[in-house]
Formats: structure tokens, sequence, C-alpha cells
């Protein structure tokens, strides 16, 4: 049963020609299916709207192929093809009861064109964010043209079954941004200059757009608030505000956030949840239209201060939808411990920035609705009556043990240590990682609920140990160890070490012995891990350097949005940093690096180096027991998460899913999974290309 302090979250909100039946709303977030995989993406919403939220909707449509975002995945509304694959994903949003939203959006100049070719297009003539190319300046031409393709991709949204269309100027990725912002708009016509020239654009899309479908759609325009970059841009409070209130009953609600996308989707290791309040704070003030707002809101007790204190109406959610697609039932049915929070880690993010199908750390069945049949919520039942023995209680152990729990699996769960969580445990203990332990909290919370699943802590399982209990599938889930001889994606062998040399793995320093200052952090590994360790060292006293092969500190962690606050935040905390530099010596005192370029070298004081390079798979247990399967007291044996292939908490929690899905399934076919079938088949054809009056006049 609901908590009626919660009852607020569900009252229904007038919104246009619709009413919300409650307050959830998933906004629109990417997440890399793009317009090639349609029945994934369709699914994946679909599961969404089952969840409980009123809306559910698309990330970018392109409306006209001069917004073309290869490389990465982009979804369309370009033709009747893309009408076809969005009314996949309309109806099956629709099938539960939900409202289907569609982000219409022209990125401008922020994107290149590369699949169409086309020029690039911007209020002002700009180089390229990506190329070495040119965007043009719009002229009154093209301005025309640009609203002509807004109002036929909302005529196509609507035809399609789309009750919510999005007028998009946000993200520092979009056209009527960059008209908007002062840093961008440069003309000086009667589009640029003062606020209501800079401003028209935005107002006549919104006319445009009410006028050809705000008879049964809702219009809604997601706006940034603050571009974060000074008084040259949009202001929260100033231009911020005053955008808003200028246009503000003219769109159905207002979906306000800040700008860029590392300043919108901040993770928890620099931002708590509610982060952009201080922005949002004065937009109910400006307009009596419903306002959206954002910030990674995983607790109802946030959600409902939101709305009580007058800031937001209605409370949007992409991460937290992404990492618990159920988050509104289970509110609804008064589960908040089955609540399966976001972490903050931006996994999902890293994924689309890769061009790949999203992953979630927390939701490893977010993307496989459709290629795996895969339900956040749902599992297969037992495919046998076998107990199941799983050894090690990490991120991988606990996943496989609460899903195969949820399967009806007799589960055995051994964990050596006093405390479950393995890495997550541990690393959730360095600076700015504490919301990961949420990845093991879930689990334990689940299995705990389970009668099925039985845990054993300060078990150490030996081979004997294993065979001794005579469970028929044994599944291994005992992690990885740091390796601290310096073997790692750059050095294919042992670094040099002399007499005296210390050298330490991350590890050593997790287990929180005392370490000898100066250190040296030598990062080879390129994630969070090198960064967060030598701002660990840093606290704790120590004068630190942090020496990489890479140009970058933590230079993977661009996909996850976090680079740059990171090398800001290594470097403030008085951290040397060493970049473009390999680790070839380590001495007693001091340690050697060369520069990738030039090969040239030096040293640095160093009484400690601390190494993150590569793991090893801890396989002692799998080794001793590989040669015993088939046997009367274990059938089959498998190994899961770090133990199997060292990676990241995500592909550990993906991989113990993986395999209690699979247990006692028939392989369906070669690779384990659906593809996507052709959505449509024609034959080439004379293509006579549609003509913008610019080109016209162009060729006269
Ligand atoms: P993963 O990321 O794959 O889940 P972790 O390193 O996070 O791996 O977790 C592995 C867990 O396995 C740790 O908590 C560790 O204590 C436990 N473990 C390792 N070997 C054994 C063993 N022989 N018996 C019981 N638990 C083990
Ligand atoms: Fe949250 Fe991380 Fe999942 Fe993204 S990947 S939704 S940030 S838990």
């Amino acid at each position: 049963m609901r908590d009626p302090r919660y009852d607020i979250l569900f009252e229904p909100v007038p919104f246009g020609p619709l009413t919300l039946r409650n307050r959830f709303y998933q906004v629109p977030h990417c997440n890399g299916l793009g317009a090639g995989l349609p029945y994934s993406h369709a699914a994946m919403r679909g599961v969404k709207a089952e969840g409980g939220w009123a809306a559910v909707c698309t990330e970018i449509l392109s409306i006209h192929p001069s917004s073309d975002s290869t490389p990465f995945p982009q979804v369309k509304l370009w033709d009747a093809d893309d009408e076809r694959s969005l009314r996949l994903l309309t109806d099956a949003v629709h099938e539960h009861g939900a409202y289907a939203g569609a982000e219409l959006a022209h990125g401008g100049w922020a994107v290149a064109n590369r699949y169409t070719r086309e020029p690039l297009l911007s209020p002002t003539e700009i180089p390229s964010r990506r190329d070495p190319i040119q965007a043009r300046a719009m002229d009154k031409a093209d301005i025309a043209e640009y609203r002509r393709w807004h109002r036929r991709a909302a005529l196509r949204a609507k035809a399609v079954g789309f009750d919510i269309v999005y007028i998009y100027a946000a993200d520092d990725l979009e056209l009527l941004q960059f008209f908007l912002s002062r840093r961008r708009n440069h003309r000086d016509d009667e589009y640029g200059g003062v606020l209501a020239n800079r401003t028209r654009l935005l107002r006549e899309v919104i006319e445009d757009t009410k006028d050809a479908i705000g008879d049964t759609c809702a219009v809604a325009v997601r706006i940034t608030i603050d571009e974060m970059s000074g008084p040259d841009g949009i202001c929260a409070g100033e231009e911020g505000r005053d955008i808003i209130a200028s246009l503000a009953e003219l769109p159905d609600a207002w979906d306000v956030k800040v700008s860029g996308w590392s300043n919108d989707s901040e993770t928890s290791r620099f931002k708590q949840e509610g982060y952009q309040e201080p922005y949002a704070c004065y937009i109910k003030q400006v307009t009596t239209k419903p306002v959206i707002g954002t910030g990674r809101f995983t607790s109802p007790d946030t959600m409902v201060s939101q709305v009580r204190r007058g800031i937001l109406d209605v409370i949007g959610c992409a991460r937290p939808s992404i990492a618990d697609p159920f988050l509104p039932r289970k509110v609804e049915e008064g589960r908040l411990d089955d609540i399966r929070e976001c972490i903050g880690c931006n996994i999902c993010v890293s994924t689309y920035n890769l061009g790949a199908p999203i992953n979630c750390t927390q939701n490893p069945t977010i993307g496989e609705e459709y290629k795996r049949g895969w339900h956040p919520e749902r599992y297969r039942a037992a495919g046998s009556g076998d107990a199941v023995l799983i050894v090690g209680a990490g991120p991988a152990g606990l996943e496989c043990a609460q899903a195969l729990g949820r399967r009806g699996y007799q589960v055995h769960l051994a964990e050596a240590g006093r405390e479950l969580g393995g890495r997550v445990l541990r690393e959730s203990k360095l600076h700015g990682l504490g919301q990961w332990i949420r990845v093991r909290d879930w689990r334990v919370g689940q299995i705990e609920k389970m009668p099925n699943v039985s845990m054993y802590r300060e078990s150490t399982m030996t081979a004997d140990d294993v065979l001794a209990m005579e469970v028929p599938t044994v599944i291994l889930a005992t992690g990885a160890t740091w390796r601290r001889d310096g073997f790692g994606r750059r050095n294919h062998k042992a670094i040099p070490a002399e007499p005296g040399a210390v050298m330490l793995s991350p590890d050593d320093v997790m287990d929180g012995g005392a370490i000898e200052g100066p250190v040296l952090v030598f990062d080879d590994d390129d994630y969070y891990m090198g960064g967060v360790l030598a701002e660990t060292l840093r606290r704790r006293g120590l004068e630190v350097v942090l020496a990489t092969p890479s140009p970058l500190v933590s230079a993977w962690t661009v996909n996850t949005l976090e680079q740059e606050k990171i090398q800001r935040q290594v470097l403030e905390a008085g951290i040397g940093v060493v970049a473009n530099h390999n680790l070839v010596a380590v001495r007693a005192g001091s340690a050697e690096l060369a520069c990738v370029f030039t090969g040239r070298r030096h040293t640095v004081a160093a009484r400690s180096v601390v190494l993150v390079t590569a793991r090893r798979s801890n396989a002692g247990l799998y080794d001793a027991l590989s040669d015993r399967v088939g046997q009367r007291e274990m059938r089959t044996l498998l190994r899961i998460g770090d133990c199997f292939q060292p990676g990241t908490i995500s592909t550990a929690v993906f991989g113990g899913r993986r395999v209690a899905e699979g247990l006692d399934m028939p392989m369906a076919d070669i690779v384990g999974f659906r593809t996507e079938p052709v959505a449509t088949e024609r034959p080439l054809r004379p293509f006579v290309p549609e003509l913008r009056t610019s080109d016209l006049r162009a060729a006269e």
C-alpha cells in the first residue's frame, strides 16, 4: 500500500490538452539504440511505461538530414520509414497507459553531418565543434525552411501517435539554444541582438507547433536555464528566467535544465540528488504552466519536497528511470526498499558516447528487453530443481544470487568476508564513490527477502569445501586482484624494479595500510581508479604525483562526462600531473618516467609507487575445481564477473545476470539473442532529392 505522504506524487497534472496520470515523467534520454534498432528501442520504452511513468519520451529525434549526429546513434523523423519504426514505440508506450513524447531536434553546428554531408547550420558562421569545417550562418530562407521542417516533423510525430511534442532548446546541442544564447548568436538582424530578437525563432516555432498539432498534442519546451559558462551565456535568475518569462504561457509545459550535458548529467562523484534546484527554483514564479525538472531523483521524499516547495510540478527522471524502470510502481505499491537507485556513475552515458546500445550498472536488463527478452522485474521460472552454490558476494555474485533466487532456485551464497559487496564495498569507501554501495545494498536487500537464498559470511571456500556441499551447479564469482608489477595496457611485461622499490597496488591503498610519501600514482588504466586514488592519498596529507601515458587524467572518463571535472579537482587538490609519460623503472625513493613521444626520461621523487595498470582474475578455485566437473558432487562449473573477465562493476553485474538468466535454458541460437528484423523492404529506385530554398537561389 502506498504511504499517504507520497499521495501528492500521484495527483493528475493538467498538461495542455492532456492530463498526466501522475507526476513521474521519463524525460528524453539517449540510449544508443538509434534508428537502427527500433524494436529494442520500443521494447525499452514500453517497459518504462509498464513501470508507471505518466509519460515516456524519446531522445533527440532529428527533424531533417541537416542534423545528423553520426557517429552517435540517432533516431530520426525524416520519412515514412522512420514513422513506421517509431510507431512501434508509441504502440509499446500506449499499451501501458502512458503518454509518448517526441523530442524534435536540430543540432545546428553541434553535429557534423558526416552521413548526410549536408551543410551545417548556425545562427552565425562558426567552426564546427567536431570537424575542420564551418557552419554557415542561416539566412532568412534557411530560417523559413527550418520552421517548415520542424512543423512537418511535428505533424509526423502526431501521425505516428505521439501525445507530447517537444521543442528542444537545451544541452548546448541545439539550434534553438544557439539562437537564444549571446555566446552563439552574433546576428545583427531581427533574430540577433536584444533578447526579444534572440527568442524570436523559439517563439515562432512554438506558435508553428501549437498551430500544427496543439489541438490534441501537448507542446513542451525543453530549455537551458543556465549555460554554466559565466556572464557571457544564459544565466539562471537573469536571461534564463527572462526567456521563460517572455514566452511563459505559450507552450503547454516547460522542461528546464542546465547545460552542457556534463552539467546536466552530473555524476554522484561531483553532485548529489536535486543538484539543479538552485537553477530551477525561480521558474514557477514566471509561468503557470507545469514545470518539469531533473536532478537524479531517486528518493520519493526529495520528489515530494520539490513539489511541496513549489520548485517543480512534474518529476523528470532519466537515469533513475534507467536504473529502475518500475520506480513509480514501487512508490505506489509502498515497496520503497525495492527501488533500485541510480548510483550516478554515467555508464549509461558512456555507452552512447561510444556509439553503442545502453548499459546500466544497476539495471543489467536495460537495452536487453527485446534482444534477450529480459525484464527488470519478471524472471523465467527455474529450469530445474537443482540447488546452486555461488562463491563470492561482489556485484557479480550478488546479482546472480538475486536473479537465480527470483527464478526460484535454491541458492547458497558463500562469501569469504564478513561484509558483502566485494569490490563495491571497497571502492565505495574511496573519495566521491560513496553512492556506489547501492549496487550491493539493493541486491542484499532483495536476497534477504528470499527464503530460498542462504548467505554464508566469513566462509572462504576451498575446492574441498565446494565439493563437500554436493551442489550440482557451482558458480564462481571470486573477483580479481590488482597487479603490483606494472603489466598493463601499454606495458606488456613487468616494469623493472630495483631493490628497495616500494610498488603498491590499488588493493593495497584500499586496504588502508600506511603509505609513505611522496607517492607516484601511475595510471595506465585510464578509468576512475587512478584519479580517485591520487585524490584519496592527497587527502591523507601525502605529496602525490599522477603520471599517465594518456594525454589526460582518467582519460576514459570523457565518456562518462567526468574528465574535465576530475582533472580540475586533481589539479586543485595540489596533485602534480605528468601526462604523456610511461613508467619505465622504479627505484628506492624514485621512479623514472619516459615521454611517450620522444622517449626522453626524467626522474620523480617517489617513496611509494601505486600501479593502476591491470588486474588478474582470481582463478585459483576454478583451477582447483575444473577437472572435477561432471562428477557426482558437481555437474556444472561456471565463472562470472571479474574472475572470468576483469572489467567494470557494470560488466560484473551483467555477467552475473547473464548466467542467471541462461541457467538451464536451451540455447536459442549461436548468439543467444534476437537481432533486429529489417524494417522495410523496397526496391532501389530513382530518387529525387528535396532542394532547399537556399540551394535554389544558389543555383540561379
Ligand atoms: P565481481 O566484481 O566479479 O563481483 P569482486 O571482487 O567484487 O568480484 O567480489 C569477489 C568476492 O568474492 C569478494 O567479496 C571476495 O571476498 C569473494 N571471494 C573470493 N574468493 C573466495 C572464496 N574462495 N570463497 C568465498 N568468497 C570468496
Ligand atoms: Fe545510474 Fe549508472 Fe545506471 Fe546510468 S549507468 S542509470 S548513472 S546507475
